[in-house]
């Protein structure tokens, strides 16, 4: 098995792959584990998924030994965490760093992958697995004039690992999102100008963060099993105390109640998202969380400008843009070194020697920091030139967007496994989380391959088409769907218009593919000889999320 990618997915899936005596390698193209925490080391870098569940299941012993400073772990705790399970598992051996994939074709003949690298290695392999991340290809918007820039350009997820003292520095932060309003306090407190440009107000919550109290984190991994199971059932893979009750069988008062408490800490992150249980699909209920939230921004910030320009427009449903989860955030802008620039009234133009242009006026900075986010979903795996059976380019095939069932498997891919991309829950749920169910789905598929003597496996079309249709006619039930987000590519010029995730959640989404597998892998084709790819079992079905009765659906 060759797996491409050592964050939390790859080294996970490499686990579980030599645990079944596959002999397995690992490629990576930075020059240490960690994904996500490898790159992406910027000032206030740190998860908004409580760590206790932002963190591997598999091994109580690992969940015990390993102690958690805060509840959201800073950047360089997790990237300790995961260096600590590469050592106590051994996995080391079987990673090879400094290595970029750029080609991966399934050759027909052989009955198996090539897989080509920058340094133009080679590497054959009967089972392929991509864990390339959903948020690991940067994206760098062009800006005009940009290499006359003389002062220093960052962005956050290619952060240097010797960090930046911005301490005495005018700096500019573009982009808005979850690294931007991480970033932006911390920085603020070096620099000695920071503005901050921002194209959309987006909604940020209160993380809430703490430091855990010995005695905290003795009584939280005494119930670890309690809580693994309590996020196994959650829609988003941790536990979220969702409120079961939609807003219309509320009072007013029990509706202000529930928003205040989720406010105030006990719900954080993406608990907020749950103070209803229609709030992402009912109009007037997200409405009301919206005002809500927006009242509470406004109350933050002094300058009733910046209020205005940070308070997030009507026309964006909240939740339906990655919720940011912060800390200080807004209250930042009531320092007097911090300044907000709407980049829809006045767009940046260019970048000059001494700084940024807009439509307005000049600004003169010593670093500029691109807080621009990913080509999210796909652009990792899109980024490698992969072919399969017949020599089809997935960049063909995914023109429209991506296709992929239950987002583990591709018709055409023989034996190549998508670990928590397009078609998954994978960024609206715990990733780890998400993660850990797919290698474990995926192996156990592989162990009943070997014992049915199966050598080739592969989505058939109708059901991947029937997987499309259904997670788009999911998506469109929600309020997801309005916002220009990069859960719908719109931050990518030219990307497909997709809702890429599997809204319905993390329960709904694993009964799914256990009655799949229940149902001897339907939807998946099998041969026992890996060239000629000849059927041997095949099912046209596909699941359904609602009822437990499989049907054929048209493409
Ligand atoms: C700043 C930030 C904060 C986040 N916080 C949270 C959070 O709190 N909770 C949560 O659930 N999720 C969070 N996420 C999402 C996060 O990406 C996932 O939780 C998780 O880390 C993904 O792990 P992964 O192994 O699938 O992918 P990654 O961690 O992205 O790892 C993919 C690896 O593949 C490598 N790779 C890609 N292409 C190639 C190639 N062609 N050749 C060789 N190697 C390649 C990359 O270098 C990378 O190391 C966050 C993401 C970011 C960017």
């Amino acid at each position: 098995m060759l797996i491409v990618g050592a964050g939390f997915a790859g080294l996970y899936q490499l686990y579980r792959a030599r645990e079944m005596g596959l002999r397995t390698r690992v490629l990576e193209a930075g020059d240490g584990v960690g994904g996500t925490w490898f790159w992406n080391r910027y000032p206030g870098a740190r998860c908004d998924v409580e760590s206790l569940d932002y963190s591997y299941s598999f091994s109580p012993e690992l969940e015990q030994e390993w102690s958690w400073s805060e509840r959201y772990a800073p950047q360089e705790e997790i990237l300790r965490y995961i260096n600590h399970v590469a050592d106590r598992f051994s996995l080391r051996p079987d990673i090879q760093l400094n290595t970029r994939v750029t080609a991966a074709s399934f050759e027909d003949e052989e009955g198996q992958w090539e897989v080509t690298t920058e340094a133009g290695e080679r590497f054959a392999a009967t089972y392929l697995v991509m864990a390339t991340g959903a948020l690991s290809l940067p994206q760098r918007p062009k800006l005009d004039g940009l290499g006359s820039f003389a002062g220093a350009v960052y962005h956050s997820a290619q952060w240097p690992k010797e960090g930046v003292d911005f301490t005495g520095k005018r700096v500019a932060v573009i982009g808005t999102g979850s690294s931007g309003v991480q970033m932006t306090p911390v920085i603020a407190e070096q620099a000695a100008q920071l503005t901050v440009f921002q194209r959309t107000a987006n909604f940020s919550v209160p993380a809430h963060n703490v430091a855990f109290t010995p005695e905290a984190l003795r009584a939280a991994k005494a119930r670890y099993p309690e809580r693994r199971i309590l996020g196994r059932e959650a829609i988003t893979g941790q536990f979220l105390n969702a409120n079961t009750k939609t807003a219309a069988e509320m009072t007013d008062e029990e509706k202000l109640a529930e928003l205040e408490y989720r406010w105030k800490g006990a719900g954080g992150g993406f608990r907020m998202l749950r103070t209803f249980a229609d709030q992402m699909s009912n109009e007037q209920t997200n409405r009301m969380v919206a005002e809500f939230v927006r009242a509470k921004i406004r109350a933050k910030i002094k300058d009733p400008r910046k209020a205005e320009l940070l308070c997030p427009r009507d026309n964006l449903p909240f939740g339906a843009k990655r919720l940011s989860v912060d800390s200080h955030y807004y209250e930042t802008f009531n320092r007097d070194n911090v300044d907000i620039v709407d980049v829809q009234a006045t767009p940046i133009v260019a970048a000059t020697p001494h700084g940024l242009r807009t439509t307005e006026r000049e600004y003169d900075f010593d670093a500029v920091i691109f807080a621009t986010g990913f080509d999210a979903m796909t652009g990792a795996l899109l980024a490698i030139d992969i072919r399969g059976s017949g020599g089809v380019p997935l960049r063909e095939r995914w023109k429209d967007g991506p296709v992929a069932y239950l987002g583990l498997g591709i018709a055409g891919y023989p034996n190549m496994f998508v670990i928590a991309g397009p078609g998954s829950p994978s960024v609206l749920s715990n990733v780890v989380h998400s993660i850990e169910t797919h290698v474990d789905w995926i192996m156990r598929l592989i162990r009943r391959m070997y014992a049915d003597g199966l050598k080739r496996v592969e989505a058939t079309r109708e059901a991947e088409a029937g997987w499309v249709q259904l997670c788009a006619d999911e998506a469109d039930k929600t309020l997801y769907t309005r916002a220009n987000s990069w859960y719908v590519g719109a931050n990518i010029p030219g990307k497909p218009r997709v809702f890429m995730a599997f809204v319905s959640g993390v329960p709904t989404y694993r009964r799914i593919i256990e009655r799949v597998e229940a149902n001897d892998y339907e939807g998946f084709k099998f041969a026992s000889d890996a060239q000629s790819g000849e059927l041997v079992r095949s099912s046209t079905a596909c699941a359904n999320t609602r009822s437990g009765n499989h049907h054929a659906r048209r493409q």
